[in-house]
């Protein structure tokens, strides 16, 4: 086996997303030395695809707005598992963190007087939902897209640096727990680097293709979530997967819910509008696991449209084609694409498709990874953005969050290295034994001689999560995932690969990817099985209710053939006198 090319930084960032690359920036301009690695090139990932905006109450639109409200809003919509100190400290910051997205270049779009334009999202409220808000803040339906962008410039310009086209496989653990640094495979030329590190932030996205039918690229399959369990650490909340109510029926391509934001609605094989009788103040703009529960019991009860009755309409062609041009020219090229509509003439036909994980690597508000319930921080690790659970999205995370998300605890994450790093301190000299372990899993599939392909396994896996762990789920659909489950894994053994080749082999890549899918689907549908209550986006046939007595807790779960599970209490105080503790209630929109 060849020998390992050795880097030595104070700070690597896996990932190169918005959450990556904002704290690469931040690490950067504090003056650490900081490399930011990638397996796509950076404006290719995955937060390039975010449409409808991303959250501030800057009351631009003079709708009476205030982070209060937002903080209110974000508890409601996490079904109260979100820890309220992170809450507090995301929605504060959030005007603060818009305004500087402005500043660095990011181009918004603009009111009649020239402020960032911002539109109704669901769940979005003003006084405990009595009246919508226009709190999403949207670059059009490329808000994403504009916000990375600028973000890489900015992160050029601070001399931040880019291992652009490597494959992180592991983290380096030493012998007392502390995070030393990663090995990464490098694409293009096939050598394998070492990088040493006060610091690894994980800020590798989220693993939305464990499922068949999903919104997320094909490059989101949380490589950093499965480092952390074959690091012995655990994963928390993993049961709570966000079902998008508005993917396009076939394709699973994303109609934002900016559009129902910007007017557009819901409708049955009957020509209802359903949504009111679901959800009566909000309608289609109640949260997204409340729609999409209303579409799947629709389809199931026959009121389906389409041929086969099993997806729902969504109607735009009542709004004004000249506004759909300027706020939605993005989702109108999409239908026209993916479902061959014309948005101004016909209808879309959608149903729900995975979209968002608000389980992840545990961590506090300050981007510091915690290794269990006690939450004592892991030294030199930390995660940020989907990878992550602060919590701040609990149960159910609401529309534009996720941006806000990731901005909000990018700059966080630097602001405590710098506090944590002292300058010039010196660096431990890797063990020759360092990354044996994943070198010999590396070869192993490299050289693996079996019978099955990667992607017939992945197929297998996709489909299992799909039919056994998908938006309603009870025991016995449950159990009987993991016992397939259990035999698709196993046949990660048979695998077959043809290339031995080091340079751009995706048949390898797609494999070490589709082990790292395993992985977290195990853990998943464990999950999901021992949260025995509804709750947010786990709704359960056979426990229909929320049960704060025995699950207002976070699940941590370890990786092992039976995976061990733990519960971790709620922050359910605030950071400061600031605002106050949102008390539990019953969550009706
Ligand atoms: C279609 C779509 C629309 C959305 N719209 C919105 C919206 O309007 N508003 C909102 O708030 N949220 C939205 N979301 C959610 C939000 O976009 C994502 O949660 C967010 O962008 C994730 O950002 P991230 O930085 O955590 O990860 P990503 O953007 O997914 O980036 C992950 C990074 O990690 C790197 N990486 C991963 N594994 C490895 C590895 N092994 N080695 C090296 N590098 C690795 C990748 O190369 C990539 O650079 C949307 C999501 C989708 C899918």
């Amino acid at each position: 086996m060849q020998e390992f090319i050795d880097h030595t930084y104070d700070v690597v960032v896996v990932g190169a997303g918005g959450a990556g690359l904002r704290a690469t920036l931040g690490m950067s301009a504090a003056g650490l030395k900081t490399a930011c690695i990638s397996k796509v090139f950076p404006t290719r990932s995955h937060t390039v695809a975010a449409q409808g905006g991303i959250s501030a109450a800057l009351n631009n639109m003079g709708d009476g707005d205030d982070w209060r409200h937002h903080f209110y809003d974000t508890i409601k919509g996490s079904d109260w598992l979100g820890d309220q100190d992170a809450i507090e400290y995301m929605c504060k910051n959030a005007v603060a963190a818009v305004v500087e997205l402005e500043h660095l270049g990011v181009p918004f779009s603009r009111t009649k007087d020239k402020k960032i334009y911002q539109r109704s999202f669901g769940g979005h409220t003003i006084n405990k939902g009595a009246s919508m808000a226009k709190r999403a803040c949207a670059a059009a339906d490329r808000t994403g897209h504009a916000i990375l962008h600028t973000l890489y410039q900015q992160s050029l310009k601070h001399q931040s640096e880019f291992f652009i086209e490597y494959f992180v496989l592991d983290l380096i653990m030493d012998e007392n727990g502390h995070c030393r640094g990663v090995i990464a495979w490098c694409l293009d030329d096939g050598r394998l680097h070492r990088f040493s590190a006060h610091i690894v932030v994980l800020a590798t996205g989220g693993y939305g293709r464990c499922y068949f039918s999903c919104t997320s690229a094909h490059i989101c399959t949380g490589d950093g979530n499965a480092m952390i369990l074959r690091a012995g650490l655990p994963l928390q909340d993993m049961e709570f997967i966000q079902f998008h109510p508005t993917g396009i029926y076939g394709s699973g391509c994303l109609i934002t819910e900016g559009a129902r934001g910007e007017g557009g609605y819901l409708v049955n094989s009957e020509g209802e509008r359903f949504m009111e009788r679901y959800a009566p103040h909000a309608k289609d703009l109640a949260s997204r696991d409340v729609v999409s529960r209303a579409v799947t019991i629709e389809i199931l009860e026959g009121r389906g449209t389409g041929p086969k009755k099993d997806c729902v309409d969504l109607h735009l062609e009542h709004l004004d084609p000249a506004l759909i041009r300027e706020r939605l020219p993005g989702i109108a090229e999409t239908a026209k694409i993916f479902a061959k509509v014309d948005v101004t003439k016909d209808p879309i036909p959608v149903l729900p498709t995975v979209h968002y994980n608000m389980g992840g690597i545990p961590t506090n508000y300050h981007g510091e990874v915690l290794s269990g319930k006690e939450e004592i921080p892991v030294p030199g690790l930390m995660a940020i953005g989907e990878a992550a659970c602060v919590s701040v999205h609990g149960a159910n995370r609401l529309g534009t969050n996720s941006l806000l998300d990731l901005i909000v605890f990018g700059r966080a994450a630097a602001i405590q290295a710098k506090e944590l790093i002292a300058p010039n301190t010196p660096h431990k000299p890797f063990r020759q034994s360092d990354g044996e372990k994943t070198i010999e899993r590396f070869e192993k599939f490299r050289h693996a001689k079996g019978t099955r392909k990667t992607s017939e396994i992945r197929l297998e896996m996709q489909t299992i999560m799909q039919n056994h762990c998908a938006v309603f789920r009870n025991h016995e659909l449950l159990s009987a995932g993991i016992e397939k489950l259990k035999e698709t894994m196993k046949t990660l053994e048979d695998v077959q690969i043809n290339d031995r080749s080091l340079i751009w082999n995706t048949d390898l890549l797609e494999t070490l990817e589709l082990e790292n899918l395993l992985q977290q689907s195990w853990i998943t549908i464990h999950s999901a099985l021992s949260r025995t209550e509804s709750r947010g986006a786990h709704a359960r046939d056979d426990y229909p209710e929320r049960n704060d007595e025995q699950w207002l807790q976070h699940t941590l779960a370890w990786l092992s053939d039976t995976v061990r599970t733990e519960g971790r209490p709620v922050h359910l105080q605030p950071l400061t006198n600031e605002v106050e503790a949102i008390p539990l209630a019953k969550r009706v929109y």
